[in-house]
């Protein structure tokens, strides 16, 4: 089965880590902090708080705002339900707001026109949190106009989005939101087995996910003697080992390497797939990619097979495709919470024909001539 992603690991990858485990520290030593800096500074930001997943950094990073029973989060539906997770792991509701068509990416309008009515209602969110699908930022700047006008705060889910940008501004460098938050699993951009991070300019926000991080204690604090330690609130343990630490490092030496062939693969489908009755994916003009995913719909009104069929039919064929995402709001959690929604008409009409095709660093271009020639095939 050829894969819809996995990681690349070099030899220098495995040396690296290689050289931890005959270190003297396998967790809090100085490769976490070594990983932060290397990670911070590649996207402009002032602090990176590495965590042992992108769900961790999620969470700390809805903590760290204030977020909390009585409190309301939105997200875009077409995300991983870590996304709606760490809001409710707060014990705050949790809404969505539709995406926009071509790029899947949270709908400025949409999100308006609720704000419009959120306000009149007197229930508008504290925090948003986009999700820059695929690995194409989302209208940040319009977003934290809303922001300003509207009171509420942004987190950045951009598991997918390492390497990416705005024009100018580097996903990860917080110019338009509190906190951005990467994911380091295998399939994403880069990877450390597991783990993830939180960045911000802030370093109120900075201090409190560390202290969230680790039980909730300031290590710093001497109340009790000169070996002391004082624990504020009741944190948890999410640190980063030292041993994924040295893997990120040698992996961010490659970022560069890795979206410039996601890059190529991308643009490759575009030019095979084209005639075929197909939606690709649509990036903005002034947008970097990172393409941690290539998905594209089956279009109803021009395919003889359904998208199940063809779904299907790859699966058979060897192609590893996948559907990102099944809307939050239909998992069983949160139909039982909230009941039925269907209010996101857009996000239902990209689910009901989305599917994800082979797409990472390692896949050759014979695997990705297979993959196109076996959609064609059945598309024909
Ligand atoms: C992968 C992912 C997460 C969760 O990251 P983990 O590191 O797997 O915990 C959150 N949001 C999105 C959009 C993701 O793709």
């Amino acid at each position: 089965m050829i894969p819809y992603g996995r990681q690349s690991i070099s030899r220098r990858d495995i040396e690296a880590v290689v050289e931890v485990l005959k270190s003297d520290f396998l967790t809090q030593g100085l490769v976490v902090p070594a990983f932060e800096e290397a990670v911070a500074d590649h996207c402009g930001a002032e602090h990176g708080v590495a965590v042992n997943s992108g769900t961790s950094a999620l969470h700390i990073a809805c903590l760290a705002l204030g977020v909390g029973p009585g409190d309301r989060v939105w997200t875009s539906p077409i995300t991983y339900v870590a996304t709606a997770n760490a809001a409710r792991h707060c014990g705050a509701e949790i809404d969505f707001v539709d995406i926009e068509p071509g790029t899947r990416n949270l709908s400025i309008a949409d999100l308006e026109s609720r704000l419009v009515g959120a306000a009149a209602a007197g229930n508008l969110p504290k925090v948003v949190i986009p999700v820059h699908f695929a690995g194409q930022p989302c209208d940040m700047q319009d977003l934290a106009a809303l922001g300003d006008k509207y009171g509420f705060m942004i987190i950045e889910d951009a598991a997918h989005a390492l390497g990416a940008a705005c024009g100018s501004a580097a996903v990860g460098a917080c110019r338009y939101s509190d906190i951005t938050v990467f994911s380091f699993h295998p399939v994403k951009v880069i990877t450390t087995g597991e783990g993830g991070m939180a960045l911000t300019n802030d370093t109120g926000l900075a201090g409190r996910m560390r202290r969230l991080r680790s039980h909730g204690i300031d290590r710093e604090g001497r109340r009790e003697g000169p070996w002391g330690y004082e624990m504020i609130e009741p944190g948890y343990n999410y640190r980063m080992t030292e041993i994924q630490a040295a893997l990120g490092i040698s992996q961010m030496d490659r970022l560069g390497e890795f979206v410039d062939r996601r890059t190529t693969l991308a643009a490759a489908y575009d030019d095979k797939l084209a005639g075929l009755p197909l939606y690709r994916p649509i990036v903005k003009a002034d947008r970097t990619c990172a393409w941690h995913l290539y998905a594209v719909e089956v279009d109803p009104g021009h395919c003889r097979l359904s998208r199940r069929e063809v779904f299907e039919a790859m699966r058979e064929a060897g192609v590893g495709v996948n559907v990102h995402y099944i809307p939050v709001y239909r998992q069983p959690y949160y139909q039982d919470l909230y009941g039925d929604p269907a209010h996101c008409p857009v996000a239902e009409q990209y689910y009901k024909h989305a599917m994800t095709l082979p797409l990472h660093p390692a896949l050759g271009a014979g695997e990705q001539d297979y993959v196109v020639n076996t959609l064609a095939g059945l598309l024909a």
